[in-house]
């Protein structure tokens, strides 16, 4: 038996959203962004190609292995994954999917991508954020960012949203914030104080299906 995924020719790449780290080299010369779960060790940049994290020669993302990007198809689904503690200030990624991808239920595995858009995550005090500071923690060579507002990043190495642009090409838009901007003018309303359970949750599950469904594509694949 062969396995063969079904061939896709979209008109136009495809768009994901997903979770990541702002970091900038400890130069300054480059930003890039951490991942929030595996291959985070190795930050990427703005227009980016994926590398097999387990240092195997094989182009991503391969079947027989785990590597590549990751994204989900919603904004909505990326946001229900923010809602989890552990994510709730790292930045939410709209990203164009190039090259040779995988298309799951929720999202894609794939070989290349450019970051378009980075809605920042708010301030630890919940404000929304108006520029990064380092959060206190990195990678390799790399510092990792979170957004504060102003009056928490005083006295703390702050990265305006402009220069975290620039370095990184003057192609990538920061958005303060995970959600869209509000039309109604109502920008500093009161917070929504509805508890919904629900969502984040089902964000757990999700990471756990993609896993598990990449998991059956891999024994699939070994068995052809
Ligand atoms: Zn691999
Ligand atoms: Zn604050």
């Amino acid at each position: 038996m062969r396995l063969r995924l079904p061939r896709e020719r979209p008109a136009e790449p495809p768009q994901g959203y997903k979770l990541a780290n702002p970091v900038l080299s400890e130069d300054c010369g480059r930003i890039g962004f951490a991942g929030v779960s595996i291959g985070g060790a190795q930050p990427y940049g703005v227009l980016d190609e994926a590398r097999c994290m387990y240092g195997r020669r094989h182009r991503c993302p391969a079947l027989r292995c785990d590597c590549g990007f990751y994204c989900l198809h919603t904004l909505a689904a990326a946001q229900a994954l923010a809602r989890v503690g552990a994510h709730r200030r790292a930045a939410i990624l709209e990203v164009t999917v190039l090259g040779a991808y995988i298309r799951f239920e929720r999202g894609m595995r794939y070989a290349r991508q450019r970051v378009r858009v980075a809605r920042i995550g708010p301030c630890g005090c919940g404000l929304p954020p108006e520029v990064f500071v380092d959060a206190g923690w990195g990678r390799t060579g790399w510092r990792a960012l979170a957004g504060a507002c102003k009056g928490c990043a005083a006295g703390r190495g702050e990265v305006s949203f402009e220069d975290f642009v620039r370095i990184g090409g003057g192609r990538l838009r920061v958005v303060p914030g995970h959600r869209e901007a509000r039309a109604d003018g109502a920008a500093g309303g009161r917070p929504a104080a509805r508890r919904v359970p629900g969502p984040a949750a089902e964000a757990t599950a999700m990471q756990a299906r993609l896993d598990r469904l990449q998991g059956q594509l891999g024994r699939l694949a070994g068995e052809a």
